[in-house]
């Protein structure tokens, strides 16, 4: 990863004056899993599953880190399906101007792989863990592979990666009684575990109706336990973070149903196909692909980002009950 700081004459900014260093690119729509408020019937193959290739994202990263944007998250679909997921990441980190490369992950197959990812360039991981209770992960991914995953965890801390995190959707009737399991479980870890307030989708709506919390009551309990929020730091990504004295990891909350949500917003979208999405809940992306097609089409493919950035509007619709017509975040990462 280069540490060249670019002359920003130029730097992606919207109207409100939110600047953008971290982009999550989506690099496949394809997910193993099916998780039940993502993709409950699993992935199911469309007419078009031409995703990004190498030197298209080689491209697209290229023009954005000369644009300011220095934190790119890897994410899906499942990333780690590609054949290619290797290749991509050691492309990406090689990029003036990267200085952190992160992923999002399923954790499938992470303890074999964890070492591979690590020297591909790979410094930040976050896994997604509904529940520590092996019937209920089961019951939330179909699959049942909760001590698999958790030695994938243990690997990649061992490997180590610069920042472990765990991603867990909030599920009222699932995993609501789970919290203090929860929080155990980072009380001797380095791991960030971080409770992301279910989002409604398209397609979820039933489940979203049965199985929203909102973060506010997580918020309340970790207050009556003494844990404390911290401050944000520059390029971080939407969670408010807790910390304890007596704990060695820490709590997050993403919570973006709340009011603030969208005024710390500092991130793009690219969706696997190479649709730049301004909110994850937007309607559809901006399609950027055919200016990916050539390395002479950088300053047109600049140009166009720096364009759009006027339509980023200052906040979701999700309150409303307006899901942004996304029919669920495998489409375009979470
Ligand atoms: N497959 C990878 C994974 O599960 O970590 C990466 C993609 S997944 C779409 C990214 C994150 O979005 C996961 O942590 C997942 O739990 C979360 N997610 C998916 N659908 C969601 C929803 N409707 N509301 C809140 N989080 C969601
Ligand atoms: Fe797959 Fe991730 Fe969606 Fe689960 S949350 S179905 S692992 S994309």
């Amino acid at each position: 990863m280069s540490s060249t700081n670019f002359i920003e004459d130029r730097p992606l900014q919207d109207n409100l004056g939110r600047r953008f260093p971290y982009l999550r690119l989506s690099v496949t729509d394809v997910c193993n899993f099916r998780c039940t408020y993502c993709l409950p019937d699993g992935y199911q193959k469309t007419h078009d599953d031409v995703f990004l290739t190498v030197p298209e994202i080689r491209r697209l990263v290229t023009a954005f880190a000369e644009m300011g944007t220095w934190k790119i998250r890897l994410t899906g679909g499942e990333p780690t399906v590609r054949k290619d997921f290797l290749d991509i990441a050691r492309t990406v980190a090689g990029i003036d101007g990267i200085r952190k490369l992160a992923f999002t992950t399923n954790g499938y197959k992470l303890l074999q792989r964890a070492q591979d990812y690590y020297d591909a360039g790979l410094r930040a991981i976050n896994i997604s863990i509904d529940s520590l209770d092996p019937r209920r992960f089961h019951e939330i991914t179909g699959h049942d592979r909760l001590g698999e995953v958790m030695d994938g965890v243990q690997a990649a801390l061992d490997t180590g990666f610069e920042a472990v995190k765990i991603n867990t959707v909030l599920l009222k009737g699932l995993n609501d009684g789970e919290l203090d399991g929860f929080l155990s479980f980072v009380e001797d870890r380095p791991i960030s575990l971080r409770f992301i307030e279910l989002m409604q989708t398209g397609d979820n709506l039933t489940y979203f109706r049965k199985h929203h919390i909102p973060a506010t009551v997580v918020k309340e309990k970790l207050k009556e336990r003494g844990w404390e929020v911290q401050e944000r730091d520059i390029g971080a990504g939407p969670a408010i973070e807790y910390v304890h004295p007596d704990f060695q990891g820490r709590i997050g909350i993403i919570a973006p149903y709340s009011k603030d949500f969208c005024t710390t917003c500092n991130r793009l979208r690219i969706s696997a196909r190479g649709g730049l999405h301004l909110c994850l809940f937007g309607a559809g992306g901006y399609d950027l692909r055919p200016l990916m097609q050539s390395d002479e089409q950088k300053e047109e493919l600049k140009n166009k980002i720096l364009d759009l950035m006027k339509f980023k509007k200052s906040s979701h619709s999700l309150h409303d009950g307006d899901s942004g017509v996304r029919q669920n975040l495998a489409s375009v990462g979470g």
